[in-house]
């Protein structure tokens, strides 16, 4: 198998086969590369220690569990603890919708297996894994591409059925393990000093004696890169930046990667405008200077709008074990966080002085950029600038955005990172990508060799080599142009507006410290971080541009790391919203302590799009603040507590309320719904639209009485005012009268639940009725 598919020498052929018992090896070579590779297993997943032979279950009817299952003691309020667990079908990974979801868990064993036994699963894995790699394998295959299909075919994998929970997929765990032995290789220890390392493991003696960088990029200023542009361009650029911004972390991951020696499985994780390597200890003095070479050639470039900042920590063999791991990790979140607050030091000011301190732009008549306002000075710029009004940055930005609307692959090329302190050159942003090593595009450069393409998934499907980009763009096929907000605008339901929604993942930085409690080890943070890429990343992209009505009225802005803006007709966007919080829950298990909240706000078309996604950006982090437990949704300035809940359309909700008991079941999130559907409903049958400010008027006030109501003050003749304000509807021969009474028992149960329920945590905002008359006028308006 390995000489057929893999163009392996017979030492790294036995140090792979012998890894369980080293000493077996026929070679010295091979014994030392074999036990190099049992460390390595051992610290990916340091449980395995002592544990080489316990796998007591059958791997043939343990599915993959979802790490998500066992996450707890992340909101201290919650009290939950898992009880079902959640299983991976065993099959390839995709990023289909619905029923082939296969990133969606299931709670029963059976439903993800055939049967109760993963054997034919297996097989069929197998066979298709084999055809793959056969189809790849006509050349020698890139250690990228059996990545990626490994990462296809093993992702839900268990690494190991052992006593405790198979939550490790096979990927992740293998990935570590080659990102540790690559490390370990490159610290040239010899046979002796491994063995001290395995003694010392075995005796689970501590040490303290470094051996490896766990290092973190950040990104900082991403916010005002994106959005200090005009916004007569707004949409194609904001893109065009954010997308930008994903390309420079992948490209400064890999060139530090590459120039320190080590292959691409040491990237821990990128995405969202960070990243996290592993490197050997010995590598510090060269990443020193990387650093600095990156700094200097991203400032020389893009002046001091970004700084990556790039800093690390120092891991001994004793950081690897469970629960140690992750306080590393945040660690060094908290030294990157500090690096940023002084931006550039790594830059020595006395010998750049004149490029700090030299004006960028010539006083005179000045010429400005139309897009981000940057003053053109420079001669290679000023032909582009008569042309079009903007800066090349700029032009190149929008090209990008043209070129992906159509392109079917992406395109990558490695070279040298350039330094070019002397040269400040403005220029386009594959250029700029170049400088720094590594050039990604969706244009096929001509003159590097070298370059590998890349599909981009189509249909959900990853085809090897491939790369998930986050296209999501409005794109009119037909008339090969990209839908603008007049179009999104128009194409909205009722009122003509735009939303913008920004969402993303509740407390991810408690959940990376403490999610895995004891059992956190590097390959577990591998799955986890792994998971969320493949969610936000793969899914929700797939999710957009699958759903025809989304993928025509909506404009991903970015969606990677954990969170995600997207700008689209306003209904549009708030049906999104919830869909993609509904199969958020289903993806971590509906554990409530992993949840996702959002932030919405409602614009006229005209108004600046920039102004509108910091307003969304507030929204969400008034939402963040509405509970101790977060999951929450702010939708028109006001913030409610969310949870799934089943859609009904009017007639269902009226038989189904017309149950009193069924009311216990309503979540905050759930009334708006409902009650907007049954204001809609009898809008559209011909009631006058004149209901929604009779139904909003009898609430307000309550808000302010639930206050009073705190301290012990009720005001009842108040409380009851709905009845009198709708009486029309309630008349026997009102055709309302089913809508009036199932209105009333909502408003009803909040009034009971704010002033006579016991548990006052969880009574509901009177405003959410108001809310949702809000909606429902929004939905109604005549074009
Ligand atoms: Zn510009």
């Amino acid at each position: 198998f390995f000489d057929k598919f893999f163009f392996i020498d017979e030492t790294t052929r036995d140090a792979v086969l012998f890894h369980h018992s080293p000493e077996n090896a026929p070679t010295e070579k091979a014994k030392r590369i074999a036990l190099l590779v049992q460390i390595a297993d051992w610290l990916s997943s340091s449980e395995r220690i002592e544990k080489e032979k316990e796998e007591v279950t059958s791997p043939t009817n343990e599915p993959l569990i979802s790490i998500f299952s066992n996450i707890t003691k992340i909101k201290e309020s919650v009290k939950w603890s898992s009880k079902s667990l959640y299983y991976y079908p065993l099959k390839n990974l995709s990023f289909k919708l619905g029923e082939d979801a296969v990133l969606l868990p299931a709670s029963a064993k059976k439903s993800v297996m055939s049967g109760y036994n993963l054997t034919p699963d297996y097989d069929y894995l197998w066979e298709a894994f084999i055809r793959e790699l056969e189809h790849l394998s006509k050349k020698k295959l890139a250690l990228e591409l059996l990545l990626q299909l490994l990462e296809k075919y093993l992702w839900a994998v268990p690494q190991a059925a052992y006593l405790h929970l198979p939550d490790i997929s096979l990927y992740d765990h293998l990935k570590t393990t080659c990102a540790i032995a690559a490390c370990l290789q490159q610290m040239d220890l010899s046979f002796e000093e491994l063995q001290e390392l395995k003694q010392a493991l075995l005796a689970k003696k501590k040490t303290k004696k470094p051996l490896f960088l766990l290092v973190k990029g950040d990104i900082s200023g991403i916010q005002n890169f994106i959005f200090t542009i005009i916004s007569k361009f707004a949409l194609k650029t904001l893109k065009g930046r954010s997308l930008f911004i994903e390309f420079l972390t992948e490209t400064v991951a890999r060139t530090i990667l590459r120039e320190v020696g080590l292959p691409i499985t040491n990237i821990l994780y990128c995405g969202g405008g960070n990243f996290y390597l592993l490197l050997p200890v010995n590598a510090s003095e060269k990443l020193e200077t990387l650093r600095k070479e990156i700094a200097i050639n991203i400032f020389n470039q893009l002046g001091v709008s970004l700084y990556f900042a790039i800093d690390w920590i120092e891991l001994s063999t004793t950081d690897f074990m469970p629960d140690n791991i992750s306080k590393k990790w945040s660690e060094v979140s908290e030294k990157v966080n500090q690096k940023k607050l002084s931006q550039y030091s790594e830059l020595d000011l006395k010998e750049n002085y004149s490029a700090f301190f030299e004006p960028f732009e010539e006083g005179g008549d000045k010429k400005n950029c139309a897009v981000c306002h940057v003053e053109i000075t420079r001669k290679e710029e000023l032909k582009k600038w008569e042309e079009n009004d903007v800066c090349l940055l700029c032009d190149s930005f929008s090209k990008m955005v043209q070129s992906m609307c159509t392109a079917k692959k992406v395109y990558l090329s490695e070279g040298k990172l350039t330094d070019r302190i002397k040269e400040k050159v403005i220029k386009e942003y594959d250029g700029i990508l170049e400088s720094l090593g590594t050039r990604i595009s969706f244009e096929p450069s001509e003159t590097r060799k070298g370059e590998q393409a890349y599909f981009l998934p189509e249909k959900g499907l990853p085809k090897i080599p491939y790369r998930v980009v986050p296209r999501g763009i409005p794109f009119n096929k037909k008339e090969q142009r990209i839908n603008d907000l007049d179009i999104l605008a128009k194409n909205a339901e009722g009122d003509e507006k735009i939303a913008v929604l920004k969402m993303d993942i509740d407390s991810l930085g408690s959940i990376f410290r403490f999610g895995l409690g004891k059992q956190s080890t590097i390959s577990r943070i591998s799955t986890l971080s792994g998971m969320i890429s493949r969610f936000f990343g793969g899914y929700l992209n797939e999710l957009i541009s699958q759903t025809p009505h989304y993928r025509e009225n909506c404009y991903t802005i970015f969606a990677g790391g954990d969170d995600t803006l997207i700008i689209g007709s306003w209904n549009v966007i708030f049906d999104l919203a919830y869909t993609i919080y509904e199969d958020f829950r289903r993806f971590s298990c509906t554990n409530p302590h992993i949840t996702l909240s959002a932030g919405i706000v409602v614009i006229n078309k005209k108004y600046p799009i920039i102004r509108a996604a910091i307003e969304a950006e507030e929204a969400l982090a008034k939402a963040k603040s509405n509970t101790k437990e977060k999951n929450s949704i702010n939708i028109f300035g006001e913030s409610f507590r969310w949870d799934l809940y089943p859609k009904r359309k009017a007639p269902e909700i009226i038989s189904y309320l017309k149950n009193s008991k069924n009311l216990k079941t309503l979540n905050e999130y759930a009334i708006i719904c409902y009650v907007k559907e049954l204001l809609v409903d009898m809008i559209e049958k011909g009631c006058p639209k004149s209901i929604i400010h009779k139904v909003a008027k009898s609430v307000r006030g309550l808000t302010a009485l639930t206050k009073n109501a705190s301290k012990g003050i009720v005001d009842i003749p108040k409380v009851w005012r709905f009845r009198y304000y709708l009486r029309d509807y309630f008349k026997d021969k009102s055709k309302f009268k089913e809508h009036a009474c199932c209105l009333e028992s909502i408003y009803n149960y909040i009034i009971e639940k704010n002033f006579f329920s016991e548990e006052k945590d969880d009574a509901f905002k009177p405003s959410c009725i108001l809310v949702a008359a809000r909606w429902a006028e929004l939905l109604t308006r005549k074009k």
